[in-house]
C-alpha cells in the first residue's frame, strides 16, 4: 500500500491529508496549460514553479475548479465560497548559479464550499 519511493514530490493535501499526485499538465478551455492536478477530497491545485506568476496560477486554479466556467470562478468569494492554500514547496537546493532570482515554487490549493452546479 506504500507509494514512498517514488521521488521528491509526494505531498499532502492541506484539506484531507491525502497524498496528492504528481503536478501534470493541464490544458483549460482557453487553451492554456496549466501545471496541477485534483484530489479526492475534491480541492484542486496548481504547481508555479517559480512562485513569480502567482496572480495567473491563481486565475487558471479558480477556472480549472469551476470547469471552465469563468463566471461563476468570479462571482466566488473567498472563504465563503471556498477556502484557498498557498504552501511553498520546500526543496532545498545545494548550489544555486544565478543566486540573484529567488526562485519559489509554489502550490495553490483551492477547494470549492458547495458543489458546482
Ligand atoms: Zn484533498
Amino acid at each position: 500500500m506504500t507509494r514512498g519511493g517514488h521521488g521528491s514530490n509526494i505531498l499532502n493535501c492541506p484539506f484531507c491529508d491525502r497524498l496528492i499526485d504528481e503536478p501534470r499538465e493541464i490544458k483549460t478551455s482557453l487553451g492554456s496549460i496549466l501545471t496541477g492536478g485534483k484530489c479526492e477530497c475534491g480541492a484542486v491545485y496548481v504547481y508555479d514553479r517559480g512562485g513569480h506568476n502567482l496572480g495567473e496560477a491563481y486565475v487558471d486554479l479558480m477556472a480549472y475548479a469551476c470547469n471552465d466556467d469563468w463566471d461563476m470562478a468570479w462571482s466566488l468569494i473567498p472563504d465563503v465560497d471556498y477556502e484557498l492554500r498557498e504552501l511553498t514547496y520546500d526543496r532545498r537546493q545545494k548550489k544555486f548559479a544565478n543566486s540573484q532570482k529567488k526562485i519559489t515554487p509554489t502550490y495553490l490549493f483551492v477547494l470549492l464550499k458547495k458543489p458546482i452546479t
